[in-house]
């Protein structure tokens, strides 16, 4: 276990560099050009993902953000869902996410043999991937979550085995990736 302020998003960035090394010590031929960017401004309305959606202008996208481990008796998971510290990458599904994205993410991490969870957000979920959906002519948008515990407080914690099966998870999705995909997507 870790435990920060501002894990939020801190970790997410840790993730995102991580996995831009791996992928290139890897040496594995890549059909897809990876693009990282840091964004500013997503918890005050998603700027930051907003412009860098137009600058990169890709086909295809993740966000990494985290999301709320319900597990303490503060939370009624009844309303928020059963998610945990130590249960592996949240894949969210819904208005924001595209399918497909969705499915190669879940293939990815059965493919590794990793623990994961799922996230059902109906309305527009609360990280970037709702401003990178809809950026330029639309893109093909996915969301991998954290697992975090007191989110928006001075000690917020995470388990450090989800945060190496993120990488994990993001290096496989890269990696899967086949010319002409997002043609479909
Ligand atoms: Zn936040």
């Amino acid at each position: 276990m870790g435990a920060s302020r501002a894990f939020d998003d801190k970790v997410g960035a840790y993730i995102v560099g991580e996995t831009l090394i791996r992928l290139a010590k890897s040496r594995r031929k890549l059909a897809a050009r990876v693009v990282s960017v840091g964004t500013t401004q997503e918890e005050i309305g998603v700027r930051g993902a907003t412009t860098a959606t137009y600058s990169v202008n890709p086909h295809i996208a993740i966000a990494v953000d985290v999301g709320h481990a319900t597990d303490h008796p503060d939370c009624d998971n009844r309303k928020y869902g059963e998610t945990k510290l130590g249960g592996g990458p949240i894949l969210c599904r819904g208005a924001n996410i595209n399918p497909k994205v969705f499915d190669r993410l879940l293939k990815a991490a059965q493919k590794l043999g990793i623990p994961y969870q799922l996230e059902a957000d109906p309305r527009p979920t609360g990280t970037d991937a709702r401003a990178i959906q809809v950026g330029r002519a639309g893109v093909a948008t996915g969301l991998v979550s954290i697992p975090l515990r007191y989110m928006h407080t001075p000690s917020e914690m995470v388990d450090l085995e989800d945060v190496e099966r993120c990488v994990q998870l993001l290096v496989e999705f890269a990696a899967s990736l086949e010319k002409g995909d997002y043609a479909h997507w």
